[in-house]
């Protein structure tokens, strides 16, 4: 048995950091290297569902897996526990229950919701962003429902909801929410007519940058289903009453809304921002090989990466398509730096499309160039997903957790 073997901790398991692990015991042998996988959970969550948990579609258990049933115990010490910072020059984690040497390390840490230091946001409104934020804003929304019939004088804000964002995150939100307002209504005794679910966007247009074919879809879709939307008007403040809306150069306008969910974009991780790595809204602008500049030990991944685009020279939106193949390549670039074997591969984006969904049974996307809509593009989305869990977990998972209801 080697002695002093290299130890590569992985923090976060989360699409970048499983696809590592589940990649790199494959890459370096038990002699090779200590592999060691921090997360905060002993369970990884589909963050890419979580439109679903919060808005009380898909329960939170479905969104969700054990960690140890996807890794090799015999090669993975996993350690549940909290990143609370990291000390480059002294190559080391601190945890919330101890310290992590390390010589190399993968940074997998994800995102958290950007709120421009909009005033209120922070305290008030509600993100989509993992199993306890689904479950706390799934309670919420029905917990408001529940309440409007018991008291005396109608409160018409504890049945208006306010998505501020309608990038991908605020539209399938929109589209569950769309499905699943009409069920609290028929159980909590409550006329559809009056609830209210306004979307707040900041662009000229609902998905910016989207094909506006599909973007037409997805808008008349949502529309037919009693959605508002309020286009080219910002979200301004967020108070304990609701929100303060305008447009440019227009007397802003204050809806009264007990529920107000953010969904307007991601930053990078604060514990890369504290580390000292130069960044981007909390993004770090990795090689081509996936390390941080400056730093050959460290390679950066996933929403907590920036990986610029050659034919647009802008970065890549944060994906968990992107998260998973950048695991891949940082597995084959750990193994060649441990066994030295010769230059590390570049990363290469394989962008098969996007697809969002409208809901369990509609959606909009592009797949290999081609645009679908309607029952095509929501089966479609359903295989992304069942692919994504087959990629870190095989059939097993996928027969486990994957999504077959497809009409
Ligand atoms: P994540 O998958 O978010 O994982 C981060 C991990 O780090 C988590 O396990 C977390 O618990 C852990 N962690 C965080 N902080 C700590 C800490 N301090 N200590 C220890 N562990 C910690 N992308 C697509 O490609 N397709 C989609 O259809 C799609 N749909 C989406 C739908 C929604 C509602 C949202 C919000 C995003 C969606 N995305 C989609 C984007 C995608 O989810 C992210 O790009 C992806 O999750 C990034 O992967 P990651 O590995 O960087 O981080
Ligand atoms: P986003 O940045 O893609 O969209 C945020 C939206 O919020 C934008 O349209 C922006 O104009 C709007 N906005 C910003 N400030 C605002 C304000 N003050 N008031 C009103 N609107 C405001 O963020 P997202 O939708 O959270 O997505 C995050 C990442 O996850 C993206 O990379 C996205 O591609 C990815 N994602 C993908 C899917 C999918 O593929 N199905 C689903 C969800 C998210």
């Amino acid at each position: 048995m080697a002695l002093n073997k290299p130890k590569i901790v992985i923090l976060g398991a989360g699409y970048g950091g499983l696809m590592t692990v589940t990649r790199l015991t494959k890459q370096v042998g038990p002699n090779d290297a200590d592999i060691t996988l921090v997360n905060k959970h002993n369970y990884h969550y589909e963050t890419t569902w979580m439109h679903e948990a919060s808005a009380g579609t898909l329960h939170h258990d479905r969104c969700r897996y054990q960690i140890k049933d996807v890794i090799n115990q015999s090669r993975v010490n996993f350690v549940q526990d909290t990143v609370k910072a990291i000390h480059i020059e002294e190559r080391k984690v601190v945890l919330a229950g101890g310290e992590l040497p390390y010589d190399y390390l993968v940074i997998g840490l994800g995102a958290v919701p950007e709120t421009f230091g909009i005033k209120g946001l922070k305290e008030y409104a509600f993100p989509i962003a993992n199993i306890n934020t689904s479950r706390q804003l799934r309670e919420h929304i029905e917990l408001q429902f529940a309440t409007y019939n018991t008291e005396a004088e109608k409160r018409p804000d504890r049945l208006t909801i306010v998505v501020g964002g309608a990038g991908f995150t605020g539209i399938e939100f929109l589209g569950e929410l769309a499905n699943r307002v009409p069920e609290l209504c028929k159980e909590y005794d409550i006329d559809r007519s009056l609830v209210r679910i306004v979307c707040v966007e900041a662009a000229p247009t609902v998905l910016p940058g989207f094909d506006p074919e599909l973007v037409d879809y997805a808008v008349h879709y949502l529309e037919g289903k009693g959605i508002e939307f309020k286009i080219g008007t910002a979200v301004q403040e967020c108070t304990p009453n609701g929100v303060t809306v305008g447009k440019k150069d227009e007397e802003p306008e204050q809806i009264q809304s007990q529920t107000v969910v953010w969904a307007a974009g991601v930053r990078g991780h604060p514990i890369v921002e504290e580390a000292g790595f130069e960044n981007m809204r909390g993004r770090v602008k990795v090689n081509t090989d996936l390390r941080s500049p400056g730093h050959d030990n460290v390679f950066i991944l996933g929403d907590s990466s920036l990986f610029i685009n050659e034919e647009t020279d802008r970065p890549y939106p944060p994906t968990a398509q992107i998260a998973m193949q950048q695991g891949e390549t940082v597995a084959k670039n750990i193994g060649r730096l441990i066994k030295g074997g010769g230059q590390l591969e570049e990363f290469k984006p394989d962008i098969k499309g996007t697809v969002a969904s409208l809901g369990e049974h509609d959606a909009v996307g592009v797949v290999y160039g081609r645009k679908l809509k309607g029952t095509p593009a929501s089966i479609m989305k359903k295989v992304i997903d069942n692919r994504s869990l087959f990629m870190v977990g095989g059939i097993g998972l996928t027969l486990k957790k994957g999504k077959f209801k497809f009409f």
